[in-house]
């Protein structure tokens, strides 16, 4: 007989608050039939909490590479296996991107289980804009590395979200302040879900402060989040182009008029509309932007 592939499945444990597994990443985890999990003994607990006694071998950084053909193999053979980390979302910052990668090019089917990722839950309760937001990971351990790479995010307009640890909180807010300049709004979120969850809100300058004067405020696990650069400012329009537009909003409605210029000019349609409107309404009723 043939067996059909398995499945890999993808499940996010919690991040500090056992009561946030969902009921389908239990049933996921009980009937596959192998958990590979970044420790062992870590997710026996959880397992232990849930009842749950499916088996489970060791993949973490420093052994998935190895794992993964046999992994693969047992999926081919039609095995389901549910891939989790210590806490939270594998593959954001933790094992099982090798693993997920190589399930993807055997064809195997591979299932997200969602839930907990604390990028997302701090964003989520940081009060920052979540439009555009850009996940970086943990910083280079070393000053130097980690300030170019800061450099490299310092006009980005999207919120900024790091990853961080303790021992490193104090250096690595000082090198925030001298990149992006003291003023810049943050937060930073502490042991997310858990007792002494804590969300720190102000400028850099302010958030570096109470975490100098309150060592309880330099443990735990932590994620940093920072406002993006403003955006540039709108593009200028030159007098050709308005006189262009002009011309063209004395015979055409003013969407069409901004549409044909854009297209002559090249500057965005959005950014004409705006422009002829403000030109057209120069003072608008009070109240009213
Ligand atoms: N895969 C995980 C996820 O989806 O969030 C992240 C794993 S990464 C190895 C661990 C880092 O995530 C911690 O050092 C901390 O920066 C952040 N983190 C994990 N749990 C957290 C929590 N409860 N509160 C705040 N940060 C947390």
């Amino acid at each position: 007989m043939i067996r059909e592939n398995g499945v890999l499945h993808v499940v996010a444990t919690p991040i500090g608050n056992l009561g946030d597994l969902s009921q389908r990443a239990i049933e996921v985890l009980r009937e596959a039939d192998l958990i590979a999990a970044e420790d062992t003994r870590h997710t026996a607990r959880l397992l232990r909490a849930h009842g749950i006694e499916t088996p489970c071998i060791a993949v973490h950084e420093h052994n998935e590479r190895e794992k993964v053909p046999r992994l693969v193999e047992r999926l081919q053979q039609g095995e389901s296996i549910a891939l989790v980390s210590d806490a939270g979302t594998p593959l954001l910052s933790d094992p099982g991107y090798h693993l997920v990668r190589a399930a993807i090019e055997a064809g195997i089917q591979v299932v997200p289980v969602p839930g907990p990722s604390a990028l997302i839950a701090a964003l989520s309760a940081s009060g920052l804009p979540t439009d555009r937001f850009c996940f970086e990971g943990f910083l280079p351990a070393k000053s130097t590395a980690r300030r170019k790479r800061l450099e490299e995010l310092k006009q980005a307009p999207v919120t900024l979200i790091f990853y961080e640890s303790p021992h490193r909180i104090l250096a690595t807010l000082d090198d925030l302040a001298d990149v992006f300049g003291s003023d810049r709004p943050m937060v930073l979120a502490r042991e997310l879900t858990k007792t002494f969850e804590t969300f720190l809100r102000g400028t850099i300058d302010a958030v570096r402060e109470r975490v100098r004067n309150d060592p309880q405020q330099q443990k735990g696990e932590m994620v940093l989040l920072l406002e993006g650069a403003p955006a540039p400012a709108a593009e200028a329009i030159d007098p050709a182009t308005e006189r262009l537009l002009a011309i063209l909003l004395e015979e055409l409605p003013l969407r069409q008029a901004a549409a044909l210029a854009a297209r002559i000019s090249g500057i965005k349609k959005n950014v004409l509309y705006q422009f002829a409107l403000e030109k057209r309404n120069p003072n608008p009723p009070a109240g009213k932007t």
